[in-house]
Parts: C-alpha cells; structure tokens; sequence
C-alpha cells in the first residue's frame, strides 16, 4: 500500500513560523501523528476489513482531526454508545472515499463527512433502555426512537454554521420518492422534497448507512452478509434511495475497500488544514428553538398513542405512515406489519352499513387524498378475532401551509355501543307504532300519521282519502273454521292492503278485524277504485284454513272536505262503512260529502235505515198530554244531568253522560258513555173504545202522546260494542220510567200477534 502523498511531507507545513524553535504543539502533534500513522498500517496489515473501525486511539484521533472544535459532540455520542459513534465513522470514511470517486468538489465533500460523522449525534437523547434494547420495540419506543434524528439537527443547529451539513442530515431520512420516513414524519420536520432536490450527500448517506446498519452486528439482531444488503439497497432502490447512488455504491463496493479507507485516512490526517476544520464550528444564535417541538412532539405522540379511538395517518403517496395504539387494539392488526406498506381498505375488512365490502376506489381515504374532502361514515371493520365492529370512519384531508395535499388521516370511532342502542330504539319504535299480527302500522300510528295528512292535506288543498274496511261476518269465520283461521284472513286482507299501498299511503290495523288505508294525493273516485280492486281480489282468495272458502270485506271510503278534522273525516268513512254492511256488506260506500254530515240526503237516508239495526229505536206511549209529556222529560234530564242540544217543533235532541252501573254503585272502573237520545212527540185524541189495556190501567184521559225514541251511542267508534248497546237500553228503560212509557204495541210485531189474538177471539172461543 502506497501513499501518493506522505502525512509528514503535509503536516510539515503546519510547523509554522518557524522550523528552529523549541518543540512546540506542532512538533508534538506531528510525532503523535507520526506514531499513529504506525499503528495505522500495523492494524491495516493485521487484516482489518470493513467495517473501519481502526482502533479506539486512531478513530478518536481521526475524528478530532476531522472535525475539529466539534470533535467533543461525538465524543459525547462515543460515551454515549461507542458502536452508533462507530457506524457515524464508518460511514464518514465511506462516503468521503465514494464522494472522491465520483469527483465531488471538496467543500461538499467535507459537509458530507461531517454530516456523515454526526448524522446520529441525537442518540445521546434517546434512553439506553431504548437504544440498547434486544426485542422489537413497542409503540412509544419506536416514537422515542424517531425523535432521535430530529435530535441530531437540534444537537448540530446549536454550533453548525454551515447549512449543507444541516440540509443534509435533515434530509437522511427522506425518502427518494417523496414520502417520508417514519422518523421524519413527526411533527417538526415538515420535509417535502423528493428526488434529486433532496441533497446528494443526503442520498448517499442514507444509501451508505443503510449499507453500514445491515452488514454490522446490532444489539438487535446480528450482522448480516453484505449481498443481503446489496439485495436490500436494490430493493429499496427507487422508493427509499436514490436508485443511481444505489447502483453507483454497488460498484464502489467492488473496489478494494482497504486502499480506499486509507486514501481517506490520509486525507484527514495529512491534508486537513485547521481552519478549514473549524470553519463551520460556532455559536449559531438563530438555532435555540429545539426543546417546544420536542415537547409538542411528545405530547402529540403520547396523544395519540392514548386515544381509544383509532387513528392512521397515510401520506399522500399512499402509505401508512402512522398507526396508533388504538388502532392496534380495535383491529388486531399490528403497526409494525403495516407502516410503511401501501394502504389498502382490505387490511381492516371495511365493509358498508349494508356490509357490502369497501373497493379501494370508494375508500374513504381516497375521497380524502384525491378530493381533498372530509367524509364520516357508518362503516363496519373486521376487529380482533374476526369480529365484525360498526366505526364512525372520519376522512380528513392534510392539507400542508402552502395548500399542498399531504396525506388523509382516518379516524375510527367504534360505533358499537351507539349501533345497539339504535337497533333497540329502532325495535321500541316499530312496537310502538306496528301491529304484531299484520306488521302494518297501529291505531296509535295511524291516529298520528292521519292528524298530520289531514294538516298537510288541508294546507295544500290536495285531495288524499281513507279508506276504512271490516271483514264480513267475522265471527262466523272464527266460530266454524277458528281463531287460526281468523288470524290467517286478517293477515291475508293486511298484505293485500299493503300491496295496494302507494309512496305516501300508510295501512294500519284499527282493531280486530278492521282496517284503514291513508291514500296520499288521491281523490274520492279513485280510492275507491282500489277498494273495489281489494274487495274483488280477497273475495277469490281460497283460504287454505276454510277449506278453500274466502272472506269479503266491506269498505267506507271518504275523500277530505275543506274544514275537515280526522274526527271528521274518520266519522264519515266510518258512517260509509255501516253503510257498506247495511247495504248487505261484500261492497264498497263511498261519501264525499263531509263538511254537514246530515247534509248529505242520500247518506242520510241510507243511514236510517242502519239507524233501524245499529241503535235503539222505539214507539212508546205515554197517557199524558204532551205538555205533561215535557214535564216528566225535564225529570230525566236534570237527573241525568243531560244536555238538551236542540229543540224543533216537537222534537228534541238530548245528550247524555252515561255511567256505567247508573252510579249507584260506582266502581274505580267505571266510565261514562255518551249516548244522544232523540225524541219526537206527537199528541193523540182517542176515543174511549179505542183506548187500550195500558191506558185504562195507566190513564182515564182520553189524550195520550206518542214518542218515537233513539238512542244512539255518541262516539261512532263504540257503536257495534255490544256493551254499549246494553247501556243504551239501560237508557231507554230509564226513559220510559220516567215518562211512564210503554211500549206502541201497534208497532211491533208482538203487538201485532195481540191485536190479532183479539180480533180473532170471538171467533176462537165459539
Ligand atoms: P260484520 O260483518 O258486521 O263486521 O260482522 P262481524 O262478525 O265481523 O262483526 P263483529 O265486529 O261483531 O265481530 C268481529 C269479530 O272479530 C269478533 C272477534 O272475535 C274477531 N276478532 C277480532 N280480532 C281478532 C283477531 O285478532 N283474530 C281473530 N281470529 N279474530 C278476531
Ligand atoms: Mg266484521
Ligand atoms: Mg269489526
């Protein structure tokens, strides 16, 4: 091995003023020199390849020699941990040697060897149970460990007055394609180069490193073969290096390493002048704003870290850069087997609310990175072992201070807890507002829903109708085929209701066998089309139950009226209804008419007729003149307390409070039932032979009044209530006692069989 130039031959220029002095620190160094280029060659001829690390005495003196006045930074990282000092070296004498193959000018050179010596300076500020440990590292100890870079630029802004050698061990972590390493993604950094911008000696350092890093012994895992560092530099070439540098580095390995580290050997010990040493070594007063972000850091990392929700953050290159704790404990899946790695919606099983599984392309972070929008969604995840866990999935854009997109953060929520507690309001919900048998809505639904569509009907003046039906005989059915079979055919009509249904309409069960159909934006004519529709469609449905009998229904159909409440118009339908079954049921009554109920002749008439069978009517007499009739009226109406509501001519209309048990013998269940008892007077002269049995007993006067009696319960709805009808008689008889009434015999058909009996009885007894 030769040198081209002798160190003394250099380092005799340095024994300036003057060579007959008394030995001075220039002698001295130069004999200290001269011994340790001794122990150099000796060391070198041992055999010692790379990795350089020459001996304890010729690295410290190397590196004093390099770099000056800031030799005591690695000497403090040296006491700190001797072998990251050594890996600074290491790299240093490499990249200085390839730095002169590939004919860098000098002043880069030395910010090359100078960052390349200091690059990890920083580890002083990470921990030994950190920097020393065996295992992987956990999560807050990797965060400690990516402080260890920053802290490096931190450590050398403080004295470093030369830009390129802070340029560049900023930039030893970015990666060549843009993104940025994990270290360097921590708050503070905020690099944003790619490429040939960022600098070279930045490239080959990260190149030279990595190199060193694979083929040396580490505390946690040991030294691995220097092809297997090559394939891993090749693999990385293009993303992580500089894929040039990686192949120029590749034939630079193949040169023989030894002469090369002591051309470099040379260079420092012969060839460095002081001052150019120390050149870039002062105070630098601009650079003290190292310890905030440090502290900022921290505290977003522990943040992070702590948070329950999960959150991963992926750069705009599309790779998973962070990935909290929380994040590991909702998916199972570990940062350490994803960061780094391209994102994909798969690692998480994302799936929709209709557990339709997410396609990259509709990722919520790719709305984020490629739309710069945020996006919430109800999203399922996979979770530990498998399980399915419903997540608030919250997409937001970063976004850096110059508008530059920068990645997207994805936040989960686990939704879990909130899902159930919504599928329980969801079930409360649909039993408050469905019927069990039918599912179609209930009586309280519909009184809801129809108050509403009577508003907004009203309000916008459009036509909407109900439709009310009953199946026909229904008791029948039950009694000969079962309750079953009932069921069966109120399901059937509900279902053929439902699928008459339209946007808008709503179906619900009014009770027992009984329905009502809301028809939205439909007038008179046409609902009760439809009704007639469903009325001939149940009538040819063989019920599987009644031996391939079918059930008919009767329908009430109604359109709103101006001035209409739902009472209103649910009494009309209702009253349409009773006319269906008057008219002898399986049809269908429409009445259009709402705003005078009475005012609708035909109804009216019709309604008579149901009159005749729905409610109490009879003929009475009473033996007293009318006047006296009135008297004895007035006695049932103030102690029933009723209501006279209307008087014409010889009619009267009362309203009466009904109670159940007459009040003698009231009861907490008791209720009132209101009744209207309707009473028409017409006075009679009668001769004395004409007069019959209950006149002569009751009255010797030959003036007596007729009274045509109805009572009719008050609220339709409780019309075909069988106990409702009994009060109603209850009624009645209370009205004849009062009146002393009884029965117009000539009227009924009993009477009819006496008058008979006595016309035929001369005859009968001869
Ligand atoms: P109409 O033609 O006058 O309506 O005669 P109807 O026999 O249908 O009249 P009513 O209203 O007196 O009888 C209704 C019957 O419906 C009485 C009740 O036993 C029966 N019912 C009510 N709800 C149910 C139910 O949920 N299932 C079954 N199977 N029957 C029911
Ligand atoms: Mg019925
Ligand atoms: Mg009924």
């Amino acid at each position: 091995m030769t040198m081209a130039r002798g160190p003394q031959t250099e380092l005799s220029a340095l024994n300036r003023p003057g060579g007959d002095l008394p030995p001075g620190p220039v002698d001295r160094r130069v004999a200290d020199l001269q011994a340790l280029l001794q122990e150099l060659e000796a060391v070198t001829a041992a055999g010692h390849t790379l990795p350089p690390v020459f001996s304890e005495a010729i690295d410290r003196r190397l590196v004093e020699i390099r770099l000056g006045a800031a030799a005591s930074l690695f000497a403090a990282l040296r006491c700190k941990n001797a072998a990251v000092a050594g890996h600074g070296l290491r790299v240093a004498l490499s990249c200085s040697a390839w730095a002169s193959r590939i004919g860098l000018q000098d002043a880069e050179r030395d910010a090359v060897e100078v960052a390349a010596l200091l690059h990890d300076v920083g580890a002083i500020g990470v921990p030994d149970s950190v920097l020393l440990k065996a295992g992987t590292l956990d999560a807050d100890e990797t965060a400690v460990m990516s402080q260890s870079r920053r802290m490096s630029l931190d450590i050398l802004r403080g004295s470093c007055t030369l830009p390129l050698v802070l340029e560049m061990v900023r930039h030893i972590s970015t990666w060549y394609d843009g993104s940025v390493s994990e270290s360097a993604t921590r708050p503070g950094n905020g690099s944003t180069i790619s490429g040939e911008r960022i600098p070279l000696g930045a490239r080959m350092i990260a190149v030279a490193e990595a190199y060193d890093a694979i083929t040396t012994d580490r505390v946690y895992r040991p030294a691995q073969s220097q092809e297997r560092a090559m394939a891993e530099l090749f693999a990385g070439a293009g993303t992580q290096f500089d894929p040039e540098l990686v192949r120029q580095f590749a034939d630079f390995c193949r040169e023989d390493q030894t002469a090369i580290h002591w051309e470099v050997a040379h260079r420092w010990l012969g060839m460095l002048e002081p001052d150019r040493v120390d050149a870039p070594w002062g105070f630098n007063g601009e650079a003290w704003t190292a310890t905030e972000p440090d502290v900022q850091a921290l505290f977003q990392s522990r943040l992070l870290d702590n948070m329950y929700d999960a959150v991963v953050f992926i750069d705009a290159a599309g790779r998973v850069q962070s990935w909290n704790r929380g994040t590991e404990r909702m998916t199972g899946v570990a940062g350490a087997s994803v960061r780094g790695r391209l994102w994909n919606p798969d690692v998480l099983g994302l799936s929709d609310e209709k557990g339709r599984t997410i396609a990259a392309a509709d990722c919520p972070v790719q709305t984020a990175i490629h739309c710069g929008v945020q996006s919430l969604r109800r999203l399922t995840i996979l979770g530990r072992g498998q399980r399915p866990v419903a997540v608030d999935a919250h997409a937001i854009p970063v976004i850096d201070a110059q508008g530059v997109l920068q990645g997207a953060i994805l936040l989960f929520h686990d939704a879990s807890s909130e899902t159930s507690l919504e599928q329980r309001c969801q079930q409360l919900h649909e039993k408050a507002t469905k019927d069990p048998l039918t599912q179609v809505a209930n009586r309280a639904e519909f009184d809801r829903v129809h108050a509403m569509f009577v508003a907004a009907h009203q309000q916008q003046q459009a036509p909407c109708s109900l439709m009310m039906c009953d199946l026909d005989r229904f008791k029948r059915v039950n009694d000969t085929y079962g309750h079953q079979a009932g069921d069966d055919a109120i399901k059937c009509l509900a279902s053929l209701l439902k699928s008459s249904c339209r946007p808008g309409d709503l179906v619900a069960r009014y009770g027992g066998e009984e329905f009502v159909l809301l028809c939205a934006d439909c007038d008179n004519a046409a609902a009760a089309r439809r009704a007639e529709q469903i009325r001939k469609a149940l009538g040819q449905i063989a019920q599987p139950r009644m031996e391939g009998r079918s059930v008919t229904v009767s329908f009430g159909v109604t359109e709103i009226q101006p001035g209409d409440t739902p009472e209103t118009m649910l009494r009309r339908a209702d009253r349409a209804l009773l006319l269906a079954k008057a008219n002898g049921r399986n049809t269908v009554v429409q009445l259009g008419s709402g705003a005078g109920e009475e005012s609708d002749a035909a109804g009216s008439r019709q309604l008579e007729a149901v009159r005749s069978k729905e409610v109490l009517q009879q003929d009475l007499i009473t033996p007293v003149p009318v006047k006296m009739a009135i008297e004895k009226l007035r006695g049932f109406v103030a102690d029933h307390q009723a209501k006279i509501v209307a008087t014409d001519g010889n009619r009267v209309r009362l309203e009466i409070e009904y109670r159940t048990g007459n009040g003698r013998f009231r009861r907490f269940a008791d209720r009132t039932t209101a009744f209207t008892v309707e009473v028409a007077f017409e006075e009679e002269r009668l001769q004395r032979d004409r007069r019959d049995e209950h006149a002569k007993s009751l009255d010797a006067g030959t003036t007596r009044t007729r009274m045509r009696v109805i009572v009719s319960p008050r609220r339709g709805r409780d019309r075909r209530r069988h106990d409702v009808m009994d009060l109603a008689r209850d009624v009645l008889v209370s009205f004849r006692s009062y009146l002393m009434a009884y029965e117009d015999e000539s009227t009924t058909l009993a009477g009819a069989l006496t008058r008979a009996k006595r016309a035929l009885a001369p005859w009968l007894s001869r």
